[in-house]
C-alpha cells in the first residue's frame, strides 16, 4: 500500500497530460448534455432587477468580443436615464503597490509557456485585452499567485468581471507553468451555467490576467462555514447543479479531480459555479495514474495509487453531499491523516441519525469502493432526493432556501 507520505508527495506532483485538448471552441458548437440547464425567466428577472440591464445575456455585436457575450452586462445609462450604475467598489491601488515589490519578469521556456493571450488562442480567439481596458473596483480576494478584483470594461456595453492576477515568477517558483496553462486552456473552452466562465486572458512582463465571470455571492465555503451545514433542500439543489455540470465536463472528457467546497463559487442568484480547474485534466478515454486533490475528497483508487478515471468525481460528489449536510467530510479524522486514509480505503461511512433515508441512499451509492459501481450522474439527476427538491419553475434555481 502507498504510504500517506507518498500520497501527499504525489498530490503535489501532478502528471501533465500530453494529449492535445479537443475541446469544443464555441457555445454554438457545444453539445449540451440532455439535462443541461438554461437560464430561467426567474433568474433573468432577478438579473434585470439587480443590474437594470435590458438583456442579461446580450446578443452578438460585431464590435464585441464573442466570448464576452454572456458576461454580466451593465449598459451605460443614456441621457436622462435614472438607471443606477453598478457600484464596483473602491480600488485599493493594490496592483501598483504590489507590482513594485512582487514578482519578476521571467525568461526562456517558462516565459513562452506563460505568454498567455486569448487574442491569439487557436480555438477561441478574442479581441486583444490590456489592463488599461478596465476600471478597477474592490478587491475580491487573494489567491495563491495574486489578487482578484471586481472590474468593469471601460468601453460600452460595460461588463462586470472578476480580474484575477497571477505573478509569473511565483508560478515558475512553484513549477506549475504547464498546469496553469492547461487550467486556462480547459476553462476557456467550457460553457455551462454552473461552470465559471473564463472570458479571456492577457499578460505583461510579470503577470497573467484572467477575465473571469463575476461570482456575485462569493465563495460557497464561506456560506458553509457561516451556517455549519446546509438544509437538505439547499444541499439537494447544489448537488443537482453539480451533477449537471460534471456531466457536461465529462462529456468533454474533462475530469475535475478537485471537487470540494473551497473550489465552488456562487453566482448572483446563489447558483453554484465550479470555479477552479487547477487539477482538472483533459483525458479522452484515458485512465490516469496520477494523484491530486485534498485527502478528504480522494477516492480509494487514488489514495491507493491505482489508476483512475472520471468516476473520481462521482466519489467527490458523494463526499460533497455529506459535507453539505453534516458540516464535515465523511472520512475526516482530525487526529491523523493516516486515519483518514484508512477510513477512505475501508469506506468507513457513518451517518448521523438526523439525515433522511433518501440522501443516505444517494451518498451510499456514490461512495462505492469500486468505481464501476458508483451511481451514474444521469441517475443522480433522477434520484428521488434530487427530484424532490428541484424547483418546478427552474431546474437551474439557486440553492438558497
Ligand atoms: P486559493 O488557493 O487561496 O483558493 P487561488 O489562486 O485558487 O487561491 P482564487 O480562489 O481563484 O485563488 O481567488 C481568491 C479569492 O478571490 C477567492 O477565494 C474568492 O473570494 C475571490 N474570487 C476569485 N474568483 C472570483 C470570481 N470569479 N468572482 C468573485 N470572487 C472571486
Ligand atoms: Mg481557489
Amino acid at each position: 500500500m502507498t504510504s500517506v507520505g507518498s500520497v501527499t508527495r504525489q498530490i503535489a506532483a501532478l502528471e501533465i497530460s500530453t494529449k492535445k485538448p479537443t475541446l469544443v471552441p464555441s457555445s454554438s458548437s457545444t453539445t449540451r448534455p440532455t439535462h443541461s440547464k438554461q437560464p430561467s425567466q426567474t433568474n433573468v428577472t432577478k438579473l434585470l432587477t439587480k443590474f437594470a440591464a435590458p438583456k442579461p445575456f446580450p446578443s452578438s455585436k460585431p464590435t464585441q468580443p464573442s466570448n464576452l457575450r454572456q458576461a454580466t452586462r451593465q449598459p451605460s445609462p443614456g441621457p436622462g436615464s435614472t438607471q443606477p450604475a453598478i457600484d464596483i467598489g473602491r480600488y485599493d491601488g493594490g496592483l501598483e503597490i504590489e507590482d513594485e515589490k512582487r514578482g519578476e519578469a521571467v525568461h526562456g521556456e517558462a516565459a513562452e509557456d506563460l505568454a498567455l493571450d486569448s487574442s491569439v488562442s487557436r480555438k477561441c480567439p478574442t479581441r486583444e485585452w490590456h489592463l488599461s481596458d478596465f476600471d478597477m473596483g474592490r478587491p475580491l480576494g487573494k489567491g495563491k499567485f495574486g489578487r482578484v478584483y471586481m472590474v468593469r470594461t471601460k468601453s460600452a456595453p460595460k461588463y462586470i468581471l472578476a480580474l484575477k492576477t497571477l505573478y509569473k515568477s511565483e508560478i515558475v517558483q512553484s513549477k506549475v507553468e504547464k498546469q496553469i496553462r492547461r487550467e486556462i486552456e480547459i476553462q476557456q473552452n467550457l460553457r455551462h451555467p454552473n461552470v465559471l466562465r473564463l472570458y479571456g486572458y492577457f499578460h505583461d512582463s510579470k503577470r497573467i490576467f484572467l477575465m473571469l465571470e463575476f461570482a456575485g455571492k462569493g465563495e460557497l465555503y464561506k456560506q458553509l462555514s457561516k451556517h455549519g451545514c446546509f438544509s437538505e433542500k439547499r444541499s439537494s439543489r447544489y448537488i443537482d447543479q453539480m451533477a449537471d455540470a460534471l456531466m457536461y465536463l465529462h462529456g468533454k472528457h474533462v475530469i475535475h479531480r478537485d471537487i470540494k467546497p473551497e473550489n465552488l463559487l456562487l453566482g448572483i442568484n446563489g447558483e453554484l459555479k465550479i470555479g477552479d480547474f487547477g487539477w482538472s485534466v483533459h483525458a479522452p478515454g484515458n485512465r490516469r495514474m496520477t494523484l491530486c486533490g485534498t485527502l478528504d475528497y480522494l477516492p480509494p483508487e487514488m489514495v491507493e495509487g491505482r489508476e483512475h478515471n472520471e468516476k473520481v468525481d462521482y466519489w467527490a460528489l458523494g463526499v460533497l453531499t455529506y459535507e453539505f449536510l453534516i458540516g464535515n467530510p465523511p472520512f475526516e479524522d482530525r487526529s491523523s491523516v493516516n486515519n483518514t486514509y484508512r477510513r477512505i480505503a475501508k469506506v468507513d461511512l457513518k451517518f448521523p441519525p438526523t439525515i433522511s433515508v433518501e440522501v443516505k441512499d444517494l451518498i451510499s451509492k456514490l461512495l462505492q469502493y469500486d468505481p464501476g459501481r458508483r451511481l451514474a450522474l444521469s441517475a443522480v439527476l433522477h434520484h428521488p432526493w434530487i427530484v424532490k427538491y428541484r424547483s418546478k419553475i427552474s431546474i437551474r434555481d439557486s440553492g438558497d432556501a
